[in-house]
């Protein structure tokens, strides 16, 4: 196994090392790494046929899957990277490792570090939703709060990691080996697909990580499939050079959105969101972006037409998908796979402020009364 620069292409032996000593390129890793990931029961997620969501949809008439990462240990697809890097990690020797995260990412190395028994500093914006702050200090992780955008938080660790020996876990484009363990997401759903490739895939994206595990996974098994970056309007760095017909992206100001796992403005490594970019553009898809209020509306189509409890950002693709059916990207017969990439019970706060079907009962022996109650409620539109 080597690590290969995806812009000049030069090579390496596998070591700690988070960019081309060349041209300062994000790197990938080339085949499989021989070293064992640290494994916590990870990946293999259902993949789930949203019949009512397709139902819901006027002029749609294809399917419409759901690849449930939410049922990662740590309640993200953030657990398919850290348990690939952590292993790396370890093999290497480190003293202990940092991540910076918008949550996801940081609760994921909490969780591992703390069964692998490595320390582990965790580096947040100090707006990260209370549920996933809550999960990373839990795992008793180090945990340090930074005023501000995702990309400062980015900046101190890497600092931490160059200047003091951590092994750098932030799961931008930053770690290979991370990066790797993403393949999997590709290959999984080709095969719960019976090998009959999906014709879309949307992806709720940051810097693109996920992107490229799902282009590499099916184009390693032969499939074309086009793949849909979904950001949202709050904070779309990718979306916005798509749009534009550019070829580099360039850095967001700053993020407006409750969607906090793609909240991230690429200040200082615009890179990752041109090659991610560069990815959506080979693969014949597109970049769209959706607004708080599409999200609050897919979050609530998941909840009560499927079972699937999300938070904003992975509801982000359910979002997408009125807009995809009327610009005609999503044909007749269309086979899509929607990544629902993080759990509701990290960020609940939208469905807290959502009308519901709740009642007081005051006189629980009135059996009738209530019966009553609870007919008017299910014929009420809720
Ligand atoms: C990190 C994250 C993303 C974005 O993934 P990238 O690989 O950085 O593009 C999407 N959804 C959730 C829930 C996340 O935590
Ligand atoms: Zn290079």
């Amino acid at each position: 196994m080597q690590l290969r620069c995806v812009e000049c292409g030069a090579t390496f032996a596998p070591e700690l090392i988070y960019r081309c000593k060349t041209c300062g390129g994000i790197l990938e890793q080339l085949g499989h790494d021989e070293v064992a990931p640290f494994s916590f029961g990870e990946g293999r997620t259902p993949l789930l046929r949203a019949s009512r969501i397709e139902a819901s949809l006027p002029g749609f008439s294809g399917e419409i899957w759901l690849k449930d990462e939410t049922r990662n240990p740590s309640g993200s697809f953030k657990d398919r990277l850290i348990s690939a890097a952590l292993g790396r990690a370890i093999a290497m020797g480190v003293k202990g490792v940092v991540c910076a995260s918008s949550g996801n990412a940081g609760a994921a190395t909490a969780a591992y570090a703390a069964r692998a028994g490595v320390p582990a500093i965790i580096i947040v914006p100090a707006h990260t939703p209370m549920g996933k702050v809550t999960q990373i200090a839990a795992h008793g992780a180090v945990l340090l709060l930074v005023e501000g955008h995702y990309s400062r938080s980015y900046d101190l660790a890497r600092a931490l990691a160059e200047e003091h020996g951590f092994a750098n876990l932030t799961t931008t484009f930053i770690n290979p080996y991370a990066v790797a363990g993403l393949t999997e997401v590709g290959s999984e759903i080709l095969a719960q697909l019976g090998h009959a490739a999906p014709s879309h895939v949307l992806i709720p994206t940051g810097s693109g990580p996920l992107v490229k595990g799902v282009w590499q996974g099916l184009l390693d098994a032969g499939a074309t499939t086009r793949l849909v970056a979904v950001q949202a309007e709050g904070c779309a760095p990718i979306v916005q050079a798509f749009e534009a017909d550019a070829k580099q992206v360039t850095a967001w100001g700053m993020p407006e959105t409750i969607a906090s796992g793609i909240s991230d403005p690429l200040i200082g490594y615009e890179r990752d969101g041109t090659y991610t970019l560069r990815l959506v553009r080979e693969s014949g898809g597109l970049a769209l972006s959706v607004s708080d209020d599409e999200l609050r509306a897919a979050m609530r189509s998941l909840a009560r037409l499927e079972g699937v409890y999300a938070e904003p950002t992975g509801a982000s693709p359910i979002a997408a998908l009125p807009r995809l059916v009327t610009e005609g990207h999503l044909p007749a017969g269309a086979r899509v796979v929607c990544l629902i990439t993080g759990h509701g019970f990290k960020d609940g706060r939208a469905y807290q402020e959502m009308p519901a079907r709740t009642l007081r009962v005051e006189d629980p022996k009135n059996t009738v009364a209530v019966a009553k109650l609870c007919e008017e409620a299910m014929r009420e539109h809720a």
